[in-house]
């Protein structure tokens, strides 16, 4: 007798759930379109112990007969594709007709569902792949699922489980992105009996994104003008110049409405950004493909989540110039407000490609912001943001580096690096470029302060050390200013009024959702308090999520005030110079801004000899 078997269907699902179901949330991905394919117009998900006890999800969609409620949970049986020809222009999220079968075979799963107009609905239970009951049940219309213990009869998968916190951030990060893809779809997201999110139904993306991301985010980001390059449509929304993470969590691609990761996008995303994103950062994209569904083949991996051009290239130059078009055509805009770009010589920024011109402030991510999105969009590894943000530089090594073309002093062996921070009087001062950059004589060779960053962050750290003592001074105004809240941060602000306090805002509520604002701190040079009193709120509201780190709290808003208590380009005296060096030298994280850019700039005399050719 040969060797050979057909395996039972029992285990060919196992097998299969072996490449589809990785996760909790890769059973989140796969309900989660399958409700969208329904035609859903609401979603909501709820998860309790990092989804690994139980994923719910539950839509609106067009429901399931009782036919085709058994028949969904056989393997191969679906209802988007029938053909081959089908199979060329996919059109739905889903094809496979593998994912349903899967995960009722590595799991207590439960499908209850009902078709609008039929009297009653269809309740099956599955345990382990094997169909335990099947009832009539009276459901509103549209589809639940319920998906317990997940791998509870494959141990050594669930042994590759990592810990709840690890794999809801998967999940969570999984349904934004689906969020994000799908505007005009109610989602919300539960866990352990805590609502998450909740995002109302809209037609326009920003106002999806704003509701995931944040005002502040949202607000910032640049609209790529829809154009279309050989036959590929690009639309969406970018990060403005200098806008960068450490990892892709908010660089987000879809095609043809499905998020999609391709290493070709990721290259043609940073040609685009060209200078405009530092080195190593990953850019912050909505970005929208659209192609004719036959021009793709998305069937090259069980998750569905890779995919294939057919014309890789048309794809890749319409990318490339859907992105720098779109940060050109930003560059040129006129500065509003506190803006740096308006330093350059006219005669450079002429001369200059658009994108090389130093982002303008408000267009540059405070740290707030990159704290309240490590919750938001990040995983709890550590990224390198954080690492910077808490511990500062590593104040024995280089002292600064500059992005572009200066390899870290310390990397060449005959410039010993500095064993402290250096002291003022190690430096000599020697002008100022293009009334932002201090140009000093060090030991090592040329370093230039941006007198502006350097501002910040001496404003920054005297604000924590008033907030601890006493508080930071206010002034108070002689017109009252009246701010009209939203319910929801009505409330947080009124939780907060102490925080405020010591932050130089003295507000009390005035009835209904008003808050009255009597004083603001003394350095404010804000000419728009209004925007400024919402954006503390939008950062008080980012802190608030962590509870028992109110101190966090206060260092995001400390950002803010800071941000809009610095004017760019106030010409200095030689003397003032001296003292901001001073200043900035004895703070606690001297090389960065509170929002992380590189307050000072070294560039060796190594470096200065290979530029001239005396060594090599
Ligand atoms: P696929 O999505 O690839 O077709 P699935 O195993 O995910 O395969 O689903 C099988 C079938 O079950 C789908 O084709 C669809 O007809 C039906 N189905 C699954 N989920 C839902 C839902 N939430 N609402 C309505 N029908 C559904
Ligand atoms: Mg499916």
């Amino acid at each position: 007798m040969g060797r050979i078997r057909l395996l039972s269907d029992a285990l060919a699902s196992q097998v299969a759930a072996g490449e589809v179901v990785e996760r909790p949330a890769s059973v989140v991905k796969e309900l989660v379109e399958n409700s969208l394919d329904a035609g859903a117009r609401s979603i909501e998900i709820a998860v309790q112990r990092g989804g690994i006890a139980l994923i719910r999800v539950l839509d609106d969609g067009c429901g399931m007969g009782r036919d085709d409620a058994l028949l969904c949970v056989e393997r191969h049986a679906t209802s988007k594709i029938r053909t081959k020809e089908d199979l060329g222009a996919i059109t739905t999220l889903g094809f496979r007709g593998e994912a349903l079968p899967s995960i009722a075979s590595v799991s207590k799963f439960r499908l209850a569902t009902r078709e609008r107009d039929a009297l009653t609905g269809t309740e099956v239970i599955i345990n382990g792949g094997k169909m335990a009951s099947v009832r009539d049940c009276g459901e509103p219309p549209g589809t639940q699922i319920e998906v317990r213990s997940l791998f509870f009869n494959i141990p050594a998968r669930r042994k590759f489980l990592r810990s709840e916190t690890t794999e809801f951030s998967h999940l969570e990060q999984t349904v934004r992105v689906q969020a994000v893809a799908h505007p005009g779809v109610r989602f919300a997201l539960v866990h352990n009996e805590r609502l998450l999110f909740q995002l109302p139904a809209t037609a326009d993306l920003r106002e999806r994104v704003r509701g995931l991301a944040g005002a502040d985010l949202a607000s910032r980001l640049l609209e790529i003008e829809p154009q279309t390059h050989h036959g590929v449509t690009v639309r969406g929304y970018i990060g403005p110049p200098g806008m960068g993470r450490s990892d892709r969590k908010q660089m987000l691609t879809f095609l043809n409405g499905r998020p999609v990761e391709a290493s070709m996008l990721t290259y043609a995303l940073r040609e685009g950004y060209h200078t405009a994103l530092m080195k190593g950062n990953y850019p912050v994209t909505f970005l929208f493909l659209e192609t004719d569904p036959a021009a793709v083949d998305v069937n090259v991996h069980p998750a569905k989540r890779e995919v294939r051009f057919h014309d890789g290239h048309a794809v890749r130059d319409a990318v490339v110039t859907a992105v720098s078009d779109t940060l050109t055509r930003q560059m040129r805009r006129p500065v509003s407000g506190v803006g740096l770009t308006g330093t350059a010589p006219a005669a450079v920024a002429a001369a200059t490609p658009a994108y090389l011109v130093p982002p303008s402030q408000s267009e540059l991510i405070p740290m707030a912001e990159q704290h309240s999105l490590r919750r938001d969009w990040a995983e709890p590894a550590v990224s390198r943001t954080e690492i910077s943000d808490e511990t500062g530089y590593d104040r024995r090594s280089d002292p600064v580096s500059s992005e572009s073309a200066t390899p870290p002093p310390a990397a060449g062996a005959d410039e010993p690096s500095p064993a402290a921070t250096p002291r003022a009087e190690d430096f000599r001062l020697l002008g100022v470029l293009g009334k932002l950059y201090v140009l000093l004589e060090g030991k090592e060779g040329l370093v230039m302060m941006d007198q502006h960053a350097a501002h910040e962050r001496v404003l920054f750290e005297e604000m924590r050390r008033r907030m601890e003592t006493g508080g930071v001074p206010s002034q108070s105004l002689l017109v009252p200013l009246m701010v009209e809240l939203e319910p929801r941060d009505f409330d947080l602000v009124a939780q907060n009024l102490e925080t405020l306090a010591r932050l130089g805002v003295a507000a009390e509520p005035f009835g209904g959702n008003t808050l009255k604002i009597d004083a603001l701190p003394t350095f404010l040079k804000s000419d728009d308090p209004e925007t400024f009193i919402h954006q503390i709120i939008d950062e008080l509201r980012g802190a608030s999520r962590l509870t028992s780190k109110m101190r966090l709290g206060e260092d995001m808003v400390a950002t803010t005030v800071c941000r809009h208590a610095v004017k760019a380009n106030d010409p200095l005296r030689p003397a003032e110079l001296e003292k901001l060096l001073r200043d900035l030298l004895v703070c606690e994280m001297p090389y960065c801004c509170p929002h992380g850019r590189p307050t000072l700039i070294q560039i060796g005399y190594a470096e200065l000899e290979r530029k001239f050719g005396r060594r090599t």
